[in-house]
Parts: C-alpha cells; sequence; structure tokens
C-alpha cells in the first residue's frame, strides 16, 4: 500500500471492519514475526468505550486475533493513563483485563516503568523505555475531540507513552510541539483509528458521538490530517499537526493522499445520544433514516459552527439528512448524496464535518 493512503472502512462491527482495513493495509507483510508488538490504545481515564473517551476493546481484540493468525506471537498491550487516574483501573473498567486473559496479551502500565531521555536535533522528549523497546508500535487511538488541541487521535495518542513528569512539563511549555517532538522520537508502524464512538468535545468523554468507521494508514500525521477534517477542522487549525509536517514526522499534505473507501455506510441506528448532542439534533435537524457516520460528522460540524461568533442561529432552516430522503424533492437545505433532490445539499456519502461547515457557511 502507498504510504499515503488512508483506508476507511463505516460500519459498527469491528470483527468485520478489523480485518478488512488490515488486508487492505497490507500490515501482515510489513511487521517482523519475531519483533515484539506494542498496541497502544487510548485508555486517558477509566471509562468504558461508549462513553467516548477509550478505544473500543473489540476492536483491539480483532486486532490481535488478525496478528495471533498472521504469526505474530510476541504482542504487548501498553498505556499510562492521564495525570491523576490509574491505568490498571482504566484496563479494568475499559475491558482490558479480560481481553488480556482471552488472548494471553500481558497489560504494560508504563506508569510503572523506566524512563530514557531521547534527543530530537536539540530538543529531548523523555519516553518510558518499554515503549523504546519495541521493535512495531501499533497505535489505535480515538477519534475524538479535545477542549484545548482541538483534535487527538494518532498524534496525540502517543502521550500515553510518556511518564508523568513530562506530561506535566508538556502542559507547561504548551502540548503542541512537544507532541510533535514524541512522535519524532517514537515511530509508529500502523495506526489504527476507533472511529465508532469519539467525543463531541473532550478527551474525557461523556458526550459520545457515534461515527461507526475505522481508519488506518501507516502516516499518522496524514491520518490526523484526515482526521481533523472529520470533527470540522482544517489540518491547519491543529498546531502540532503543522509542526509535525515540518518535523518531517510524515507527510502532512492532504492533496497527495490516497483516501480508499472499502464500503459505503449503510448503518441506520437509532439516535441514542445525551442531551447536549439531542438538543442540536432536534434544534437543527430533520432526520429520516440517516447513517449514523452521516450524523456523526453533522453533529461535529453544529458543534464546530455553535462555536463560532455567529452561532448557529444563522441558519436558515432545520438540516435534511438520511435515506429517507433518497430520490425526494425538496426546498430545503440536504446533508449527504440522499438528500440530492433538495434545492441546496451537500454531496458526499458521508460529507465530512468540514465539508458540511464549509458549505453550510458559504451558501447558507
Ligand atoms: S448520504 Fe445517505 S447513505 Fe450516505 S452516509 Fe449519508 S445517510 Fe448514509
Amino acid at each position: 500500500m502507498d504510504p499515503s493512503a488512508i483506508v476507511v472502512a463505516y460500519g459498527n462491527h469491528p470483527q468485520e471492519l478489523v480485518p478488512l482495513v488490515l488486508d487492505a493495509v497490507g500490515i501482515a507483510d510489513r511487521l517482523d514475526p519475531n519483533g515484539t508488538i506494542g498496541i497502544k490504545p487510548n485508555l486517558v481515564v477509566a471509562k468504558s468505550a461508549d462513553s467516548g473517551a477509550t478505544t473500543d476493546p473489540r476492536v483491539v481484540g480483532e486486532l490481535i486475533r488478525y496478528l495471533q493468525h498472521h504469526r505474530f506471537n510476541k504482542l504487548v498491550i501498553l498505556e499510562s493513563a492521564w495525570l491523576g487516574d490509574c491505568t490498571k483501573e482504566a484496563y479494568r473498567v475499559a475491558g482490558y483485563e479480560s481481553l488480556s486473559r482471552e488472548f494471553g496479551v500481558p497489560l504494560i502500565d508504563l506508569k510503572e516503568d523506566a524512563v530514557r531521555r531521547v534527543a530530537v536535533g536539540k530538543e529531548t522528549v523523555a519516553i518510558c523505555e518499554r515503549a523504546l523497546e519495541l521493535d512495531h508500535l501499533i497505535n489505535v487511538p480515538v477519534l475524538k475531540a479535545h477542549c484545548q488541541t482541538r483534535l487527538t487521535c494518532a498524534l496525540k495518542n502517543l502521550k500515553g507513552c510518556i511518564p508523568d513528569a513530562e506530561k506535566r512539563r508538556y502542559h507547561t511549555v504548551g502540548l503542541h510541539r512537544p507532541i510533535a517532538l514524541l512522535n519524532k522520537a517514537l515511530k509508529t508502524d500502523l495506526v489504527l483509528v476507533d472511529g465508532l464512538i469519539g467525543d463531541l468535545s473532550h478527551e474525557e468523554g461523556g458526550t459520545p458521538v457515534e461515527m461507526n468507521r475505522l481508519i488506518a494508514g501507516t502516516d499518522p500525521v496524514l491520518i490526523d490530517a484526515y482526521a481533523a477534517g472529520l470533527l470540522g477542522y482544517q489540518p491547519s487549525e491543529i498546531d502540532y499537526i503543522q509542526i509535525a509536517g515540518q518535523l518531517g514526522v510524515d507527510s502532512d499534505d492532504l492533496s497527495s493522499a490516497q483516501v480508499l473507501e472499502l464500503n459505503q455506510p449503510t448503518v441506520a441506528t437509532p439516535l441514542v445520544v445525551p442531551g447536549r448532542v439531542q438538543r442540536l439534533i432536534d434544534r437543527w435537524v430533520d432526520e429520516n433514516g440517516a447513517c449514523s457516520a452521516c450524523l456523526g460528522g453533522l453533529i461535529h460540524a453544529l458543534e464546530r459552527l455553535d462555536s463560532q461568533p455567529m452561532g448557529l442561529g444563522a441558519l436558515e432552516t432545520k438540516l435534511a439528512i438520511g435515506q429517507g430522503y433518497l430520490n425526494r424533492s425538496g426546498s430545503g437545505v440536504g446533508i449527504g448524496t440522499c438528500t440530492a433532490g433538495m434545492t441546496r445539499f451537500v454531496d458526499g456519502c458521508p460529507p465530512t464535518a468540514r465539508e458540511i461547515i464549509e458549505f453550510l457557511n458559504e451558501r447558507c
């Protein structure tokens, strides 16, 4: 696979999606079968994946099943929860203890690990030794927004590979440059993004949004540039993506990326969302059989627009979305190709939050 390729599969069944994207990436041909492979989920807090905060253990379980099937047997899961939270508790609450027992893969608490300083040019970053000693690192972040950096996905997830003292330092000096430097020092071999459920605005979850997709690739900078658009941001709005590109971690040129969608989003799920998301939908959306992947993008777009100076009050009308609008004409504004019969509509199946925002800002 071309290093600039980004593979996307829609749905909410990891047992189908994980082998699909891993086959497409060709990961079994990229790893040394005798090497130790570290799997780094996002277990920033002790919460389950349906909160939008943590990596779904079913995704990691299917990743392990795939790797073991291809005779990669030296596997470990490693993590260090955020400051003030206990990694072992995060492993337990998020379902990783049973995962570890089922597959015989050890859980490493990096809070207990030794630390080594690694030079990146004239700067240094402190990284946990067990992460540095790996032969391969598979990064399995969650696609979610972040109250300080706007996005947390591949690049920021490696912050769980550093000691707590270094986490404190990052917050003192500003998160963006250290995150980029860390990714220069610690190479990722594969990024497998859990885009099933992420959070609307915070890394600790609590406002979950179903996005129903997995995203895979080998370039973490490019993956984050792509992920930014899914949450309604330009890559240029996320400083650490820019800095990582400048440092040569990998390419941040999304225009050269090949996005390979392996299937179409067809999952229509009932809306089970907490208060804030439900209020946005009630006020601004006419939903009729919308795929979660499509509705999730629209929810992120509405949240980003709501934070703009003009807010959502400038919108003229509710937005139509869903397969129920297929082959129907109407005078309103539609989101996604299903609403092509409306007077104005955002093309895409599904459109990204960024595309929705640009359309609404220009046309509505
Ligand atoms: S455009 Fe239609 S089919 Fe495509 S994701 Fe949206 S609702 Fe689903």
